[in-house]
């Protein structure tokens, strides 16, 4: 039999498994990437427009790799209630301060995604410097994925899918089922990107207020649990040659209205700020003129890693921690 792919996040939790979405669900973190393009100024929205696509449909490629890498899943997340309470001052902002506290490992082990944020911002503004479009292209998929992650209240807790409150399976009811059941009606008209003084403290700004949510998600969780009887928490649907057993609609849309709003708002949040840090990326590479400069061939290099990672992922298999967990 084919390895079952671990990854709807709990939306899918038995019947058949099937293979689909992670963080923010595909179709939201496509979402999230396409919408940014439009926050940002004529020149640089011009750069990208033959592009749209691949940068929609790269959106997902970190959680793809998540099956072939073992480093991988660490990027996406980051435990902060581990280090102790908010604001978590514990928590050197740096990167090389955090490592000479806590170790490399440790912080591994407990999610690194803000800091991982950072490193994707030299790797865009580098690739912006030197005019290579194919590395600007990855780049601007990726960091878009991490960001918004980063936006989700269930990736910056330890508690990331309601495993300490009996509440498993909350992480892809809160960032899958809400947005694809709802999420075409939401608003994206979020304003213009702008400029980052401060790379470290935006990233930072980011995370805690996600984690500051995390209460809300939760404790409204249990109480459409209470309001709502067992026999309709669930409903069934075909998904291909499967059926899968989700949160039902009556379920998701008294979550969402307890919600008033958030999972929109994080998207919209997620977007404008994905916006502002690929603007600030190009800022800081001094603005390079790319009119005419288009992609070159892939190096054989970099096809094999591509083709590497959709095998990992089509086989299955994933490296560290499951969607389900984060
Ligand atoms: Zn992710």
């Amino acid at each position: 039999m084919r390895k079952v792919f671990l990854c709807i996040s709990l939306l899918i939790s038995t019947v058949q498994y099937a293979a689909a979405p992670a963080p923010w669900g595909f179709w939201g973190h496509q979402r999230i990437n396409k919408m940014a393009l439009y926050t940002l100024p004529e020149d640089l929205f011009g750069f990208y427009k033959p592009y749209i696509d691949y940068v929609t449909t790269h959106a997902v490629d970190p959680d793809k790799r998540r099956y072939a890498v073992a480093d991988e899943a660490a990027r996406h997340y980051i435990d902060l209630d581990h280090y102790g309470k908010a604001p978590f001052t514990e928590v050197p902002r740096k990167w090389n301060d955090a490592v000479i506290k806590f170790t490399e490992d440790s912080l591994q082990a407990y999610g690194i995604v803000p800091w991982h944020i950072e490193r994707m911002m030299y790797r865009l503004t580098d690739a912006f410097r030197e005019k290579d479009v194919n590395y600007i292209l990855k780049n601007t998929a990726d960091l878009g994925h991490y960001i918004g992650d980063a936006h989700v209240p269930l990736h910056c807790t330890e508690n990331y899918n309601g495993q300490l409150t009996n509440q498993v399976g909350i992480h892809g009811f809160w960032e899958s089922r809400i947005p694809e059941l709802l999420g075409e009606n939401f608003d994206y008209f979020v304003g213009k990107a702008e400029y980052i003084p401060d790379v470290n403290a935006k990233v930072w700004e980011i995370v805690l207020a996600s984690n500051a949510l995390v209460d809300s998600v939760l404790k409204l969780e249990l109480q459409v649990n209470k309001e709502i009887p067992a026999d309709r928490k669930y409903s069934y649907e075909t998904r291909g040659a499967s059926t899968v057993r989700v949160y039902s609609q009556e379920y998701t849309l008294r979550y969402n209205e307890l919600l008033n709003g958030m999972v929109e708002r994080r998207l919209q949040e997620s977007i404008i700020q994905l916006g502002s840090f690929w603007l600030t990326a190009w800022i800081n590479a001094g603005k390079p003129d790319l009119t005419g400069v288009v992609m070159r061939p892939w190096t054989e290099e970099e096809l094999k890693e591509m083709d590497e990672i959709d095998k990992a992922y089509n086989g299955g298999e994933m490296k560290g921690r499951t969607h389900e967990e984060h």
